[in-house]
Protein backbone atom coordinates (compact mmCIF):
# COMPACT_ATOMS: atom_id res chain seq x y z
CA UNK A 1 0.00 0.00 0.00
CA UNK A 2 1.63 3.01 -0.85
CA UNK A 3 -0.38 6.03 1.25
CA UNK A 4 2.25 9.01 1.34
CA UNK A 5 2.37 11.95 3.15
CA UNK A 6 2.82 15.33 2.38
CA UNK A 7 3.43 18.88 4.54
CA UNK A 8 0.06 20.01 5.71
CA UNK A 9 -2.06 21.41 8.76
CA UNK A 10 -2.88 19.09 11.28
CA UNK A 11 -5.90 16.45 10.65
CA UNK A 12 -8.33 16.08 14.23
CA UNK A 13 -9.90 12.28 12.98
CA UNK A 14 -12.50 11.34 15.28
CA UNK A 15 -12.94 7.99 15.37
CA UNK A 16 -16.03 5.73 17.03
CA UNK A 17 -17.16 2.05 16.80
CA UNK A 18 -18.86 -0.17 19.29
CA UNK A 19 -16.30 -2.00 20.93
CA UNK A 20 -14.81 -4.96 19.35
CA UNK A 21 -15.55 -3.62 16.02
CA UNK A 22 -11.54 -3.81 15.26
CA UNK A 23 -11.24 -0.11 15.69
CA UNK A 24 -7.95 -0.20 18.20
CA UNK A 25 -6.21 -2.73 15.64
CA UNK A 26 -7.26 -0.44 12.75
CA UNK A 27 -6.00 2.76 14.59
CA UNK A 28 -2.34 0.81 15.44
CA UNK A 29 -1.89 0.21 11.70
CA UNK A 30 -2.57 3.44 10.62
CA UNK A 31 0.15 4.65 13.20
CA UNK A 32 2.18 2.37 11.09
CA UNK A 33 1.65 3.70 7.87
CA UNK A 34 1.39 7.41 8.96
CA UNK A 35 4.47 7.36 11.16
CA UNK A 36 3.22 11.64 11.58
CA UNK A 37 -0.36 10.47 13.30
CA UNK A 38 -0.44 10.60 16.65
CA UNK A 39 -2.89 8.88 19.22
CA UNK A 40 -4.49 11.35 21.44
CA UNK A 41 -3.84 9.78 25.24
CA UNK A 42 -7.46 9.95 27.14
CA UNK A 43 -7.51 9.96 30.87
CA UNK A 44 -10.01 6.98 32.19
CA UNK A 45 -11.39 5.89 35.25
CA UNK A 46 -11.11 2.42 34.23
CA UNK A 47 -8.42 0.05 35.60
CA UNK A 48 -5.65 -0.86 33.02
CA UNK A 49 -6.11 -4.60 31.48
CA UNK A 50 -2.75 -6.67 31.92
CA UNK A 51 -1.28 -5.40 28.86
CA UNK A 52 -2.15 -1.29 29.20
CA UNK A 53 0.35 1.25 30.40
CA UNK A 54 -0.10 4.32 32.29
CA UNK A 55 0.23 7.03 29.48
CA UNK A 56 0.59 4.82 26.52
CA UNK A 57 -3.05 3.63 26.30
CA UNK A 58 -4.39 6.03 28.83
CA UNK A 59 -3.01 8.42 31.92
CA UNK A 60 -5.30 6.13 34.57
CA UNK A 61 -6.81 8.40 37.20
CA UNK A 62 -8.89 7.60 39.86
CA UNK A 63 -12.71 9.16 40.11
CA UNK A 64 -11.67 12.21 42.87
CA UNK A 65 -8.67 12.87 40.22
CA UNK A 66 -11.33 12.65 36.72
CA UNK A 67 -13.95 15.36 39.43
CA UNK A 68 -10.68 17.80 39.39
CA UNK A 69 -9.86 17.81 35.48
CA UNK A 70 -13.65 18.19 34.87
CA UNK A 71 -13.80 20.81 37.69
CA UNK A 72 -10.83 22.46 35.83
CA UNK A 73 -12.25 22.60 32.40
CA UNK A 74 -9.29 20.52 31.26
CA UNK A 75 -11.25 18.21 29.16
CA UNK A 76 -12.80 19.37 25.69
CA UNK A 77 -15.19 16.34 26.03
CA UNK A 78 -15.50 13.33 28.70
CA UNK A 79 -18.44 10.52 28.74
CA UNK A 80 -19.58 7.97 30.65
CA UNK A 81 -18.62 4.75 28.85
CA UNK A 82 -19.83 1.30 30.04
CA UNK A 83 -19.86 2.66 33.46
CA UNK A 84 -16.64 4.63 33.32
CA UNK A 85 -15.43 7.85 32.75
CA UNK A 86 -13.05 8.54 29.44
CA UNK A 87 -11.94 12.18 28.94
CA UNK A 88 -9.57 14.35 25.93
CA UNK A 89 -7.47 17.12 27.37
CA UNK A 90 -7.62 20.35 25.60
CA UNK A 91 -4.00 20.28 25.93
CA UNK A 92 -3.26 17.59 23.85
CA UNK A 93 -5.68 18.61 21.08
CA UNK A 94 -4.00 22.32 21.71
CA UNK A 95 -0.60 20.54 21.07
CA UNK A 96 -1.39 18.82 18.30
CA UNK A 97 -2.74 21.73 16.32
CA UNK A 98 0.07 23.81 17.11
CA UNK A 99 2.45 21.83 15.88
CA UNK A 100 0.55 20.81 12.99
CA UNK A 101 0.56 17.38 13.34
CA UNK A 102 -2.36 14.48 12.62
CA UNK A 103 -4.02 13.56 15.56
CA UNK A 104 -6.39 10.77 15.90
CA UNK A 105 -9.16 10.56 19.03
CA UNK A 106 -10.38 7.10 19.36
CA UNK A 107 -13.39 8.14 21.76
CA UNK A 108 -17.21 7.40 21.98
CA UNK A 109 -20.49 8.81 20.15
CA UNK A 110 -21.18 10.68 23.19
CA UNK A 111 -17.66 12.21 23.21
CA UNK A 112 -17.90 12.78 19.56
CA UNK A 113 -21.11 14.74 19.44
CA UNK A 114 -20.00 16.93 21.95
CA UNK A 115 -17.19 17.78 19.32
CA UNK A 116 -19.31 18.22 16.63
CA UNK A 117 -21.67 20.61 18.54
CA UNK A 118 -18.34 22.62 18.98
CA UNK A 119 -17.54 22.86 15.33
CA UNK A 120 -14.17 22.01 15.62
CA UNK A 121 -12.39 21.27 11.92
CA UNK A 122 -12.33 17.42 13.08
CA UNK A 123 -12.86 14.59 10.63
CA UNK A 124 -15.48 12.08 12.03
CA UNK A 125 -15.86 8.40 10.88
CA UNK A 126 -17.31 5.42 12.19
CA UNK A 127 -16.31 1.90 11.98
CA UNK A 128 -19.16 -0.18 11.34
CA UNK A 129 -18.83 -4.05 12.35
CA UNK A 130 -20.05 -6.43 9.53
CA UNK A 131 -23.04 -7.56 12.15
CA UNK A 132 -24.07 -7.92 15.37
CA UNK A 133 -23.37 -11.67 15.74
CA UNK A 134 -20.09 -11.18 14.21
CA UNK A 135 -19.24 -8.06 16.84
CA UNK A 136 -20.48 -10.90 20.02
CA UNK A 137 -17.79 -13.31 18.33
CA UNK A 138 -15.04 -10.67 17.88
CA UNK A 139 -15.56 -9.58 22.07
CA UNK A 140 -16.03 -13.53 23.31
CA UNK A 141 -12.84 -13.93 21.49
CA UNK A 142 -10.79 -11.61 22.73
CA UNK A 143 -11.36 -12.73 26.22
CA UNK A 144 -10.43 -9.52 27.74
CA UNK A 145 -14.11 -7.84 29.34
CA UNK A 146 -16.14 -10.43 32.12
CA UNK A 147 -19.58 -11.84 30.39
CA UNK A 148 -21.43 -8.56 32.54
CA UNK A 149 -18.97 -6.37 30.21
CA UNK A 150 -20.03 -8.02 26.77
CA UNK A 151 -23.47 -7.84 27.69
CA UNK A 152 -22.93 -4.02 28.32
CA UNK A 153 -21.27 -3.66 25.33
CA UNK A 154 -23.32 -5.43 22.96
CA UNK A 155 -26.04 -3.37 24.66
CA UNK A 156 -24.27 -0.13 24.16
CA UNK A 157 -23.45 -1.45 20.59
CA UNK A 158 -27.20 -0.99 19.22
CA UNK A 159 -27.10 2.55 20.37
CA UNK A 160 -23.85 3.42 19.04
CA UNK A 161 -24.80 1.97 15.43
CA UNK A 162 -27.26 4.16 15.34
CA UNK A 163 -25.52 7.18 15.79
CA UNK A 164 -23.15 6.43 12.73
CA UNK A 165 -25.38 8.75 10.09
CA UNK A 166 -23.77 11.89 11.68
CA UNK A 167 -20.45 10.59 10.94
CA UNK A 168 -18.82 11.93 8.09
CA UNK A 169 -17.23 8.59 6.48
CA UNK A 170 -18.28 5.05 7.45
CA UNK A 171 -15.92 1.87 7.17
CA UNK A 172 -17.42 -1.15 7.22
CA UNK A 173 -14.54 -3.69 9.07
CA UNK A 174 -15.65 -6.72 7.24
CA UNK A 175 -12.60 -7.12 5.36
CA UNK A 176 -9.19 -5.60 7.55
CA UNK A 177 -7.01 -5.09 4.91
CA UNK A 178 -10.05 -3.00 2.70
CA UNK A 179 -10.69 -1.56 5.91
CA UNK A 180 -7.41 0.21 6.17
CA UNK A 181 -7.12 1.01 2.48
CA UNK A 182 -10.21 3.05 2.87
CA UNK A 183 -9.22 4.36 5.86
CA UNK A 184 -6.18 5.21 4.09
CA UNK A 185 -7.89 6.56 1.54
CA UNK A 186 -9.78 9.59 3.76
CA UNK A 187 -6.49 10.58 5.14
CA UNK A 188 -5.12 10.94 2.10
CA UNK A 189 -8.05 12.49 0.53
CA UNK A 190 -8.42 15.20 3.54
CA UNK A 191 -5.04 15.87 3.35
CA UNK A 192 -5.27 16.70 -0.50
CA UNK A 193 -8.19 19.10 0.79
CA UNK A 194 -8.20 22.89 -1.26
CA UNK A 195 -8.42 24.56 2.00
CA UNK A 196 -5.63 22.49 4.06
CA UNK A 197 -3.13 22.79 0.94
CA UNK A 198 -3.42 26.78 1.15
CA UNK A 199 -3.29 26.54 4.77
CA UNK A 200 0.02 24.09 4.27
CA UNK A 201 1.19 26.68 2.04
CA UNK A 202 0.86 29.43 3.93
CA UNK A 203 2.29 28.04 7.14
CA UNK A 204 5.86 26.70 4.73
CA UNK A 205 6.26 30.47 3.99
CA UNK A 206 5.33 31.92 7.26
P1 LIG B 1 -11.94 0.72 26.27
O1 LIG B 1 -12.32 0.66 27.71
O2 LIG B 1 -12.35 -0.53 25.54
O3 LIG B 1 -10.49 1.10 26.07
O4 LIG B 1 -12.77 1.92 25.63
C1 LIG B 1 -14.15 1.96 25.77
C2 LIG B 1 -14.72 3.08 24.94
O5 LIG B 1 -14.30 4.35 25.46
C3 LIG B 1 -14.30 3.07 23.48
O6 LIG B 1 -15.47 3.22 22.69
C4 LIG B 1 -13.42 4.27 23.33
O7 LIG B 1 -13.53 4.83 22.04
C5 LIG B 1 -14.02 5.19 24.37
N1 LIG B 1 -13.08 6.24 24.77
C6 LIG B 1 -11.74 6.14 24.96
N2 LIG B 1 -11.23 7.33 25.28
C7 LIG B 1 -12.26 8.22 25.27
C8 LIG B 1 -12.34 9.63 25.52
O8 LIG B 1 -11.39 10.33 25.80
N3 LIG B 1 -13.59 10.18 25.43
C9 LIG B 1 -14.69 9.45 25.11
N4 LIG B 1 -15.85 10.11 25.03
N5 LIG B 1 -14.64 8.12 24.88
C10 LIG B 1 -13.44 7.52 24.96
Amino acid sequence: MSCKESPHPGLLLVISAPSGAGKTTLSRKLFQIFPSLRPSISCTTRPPRPNERDGVDYFFVDDAEFDDLVEKGAFVEWANVHGRRYGTKKATIDAARAAGTDILLDIDCQGAAILKRQKLDAIFIFILPPSLEELENRLRKRATDSEESIRLRLHNARQEMASADGYDYIVINDDFDQAVAELCAIITAEHCRTQRRYDALEKARA
